[in-house]
């Protein structure tokens, strides 16, 4: 069922995405060569909790960590540890707060240092396909069109499109309904209403759209072990239009 929110409830989690959006932009700046991926683990851990927030991701199903860290061909759901980023990786930080019981979510993938023509172009288009999705996320339109506009992007350039995983209905929870895909498929395909709250993602693998799951139970990673990039952003849909309220940019 999806949950359309009241002026009051959009508040709320704007409120929670804006101080998402500082946690992001302070791990953004704190990537480097020779930084941990559990180092940003315990910036964010630090930061939620000094901005009074809950790390949505701990403990959520059993994930360890307050962030996900997934670097290189991991898509999504890494696990941060001690492995030291080296420049030329790129990392896909990816966050989720509650605030005052409303909840936001959102995601970057950061270069390391210098990184490759083809992976820079990689993480250009997957920013610019979030953003031609949440453009479509209008009232009237269908979740069909934010899928659309995201897909045709990513394959005018040849990559991989993640299909098993995609985005969601947030703000009262982590995940709620809708499933937003990164594709266009033959299950549900609601209309859009003032008052849902998305949090869209693609997910976009330099090479083929096969995705496989690590003995960890958590990492997703590209099947071709290309490098894949991720970007989200929790957007509400009003009658004014599609407002971001995960401005980490
Ligand atoms: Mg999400
Ligand atoms: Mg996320």
């Amino acid at each position: 069922m999806i949950k359309l929110k009241n002026g009051k409830q959009i508040d709320g989690i704007r409120s929670a995405g804006s101080v998402l959006s500082r946690i992001l932009a302070e791990l953004k700046a704190q990537v480097a060569p020779g930084v941990r991926t559990a180092d940003l683990d315990a910036t964010a851990r630090e930061l939620i909790g000094r901005l009074g927030g809950r790390a949505a991701f701990l403990g959520y199903m059993g994930f360890p960590a307050a962030i996900c860290t997934s670097v290189n061909e991991a898509v999504i759901h890494g696990i941060p540890n001690g492995r030291k980023l080296r420049s030329g990786d790129i990392v896909s930080i990816d966050c989720g707060i509650e605030l005052g019981g409303f909840y936001a979510d959102a995601a970057v993938t950061v270069p390391v240092g210098t990184v490759a023509p083809d992976i820079e172009q990689l993480l250009q288009v997957t920013h610019e396909s979030l953003y031609l999705g949440i453009e479509q996320a209008r009232v009237g339109n269908r979740v069909n069109d934010i899928s659309r506009a995201i897909y045709r992007c990513i394959k005018s350039r040849g990559y991989g499109v993640v299909r098993p995983y995609c985005g969601h209905g947030v703000g009262l929870a982590i995940h709620e309904d809708p499933q937003i895909p990164n594709y266009v498929g033959s299950g549900k395909n609601p209309r859009l209403k003032p008052g849902m709250v998305v949090a869209i993602e693609p997910m976009v693998n330099l090479g083929g759209d096969d995705v496989v799951l690590l003995d960890d139970d958590w990492t997703v990673v590209s099947s071709d072990r290309t490098v894949s990039a991720h970007y989200e952003h929790t957007v509400a849909i009003l009658e004014s239009g599609p407002e971001i309220l995960t401005p980490w940019e």
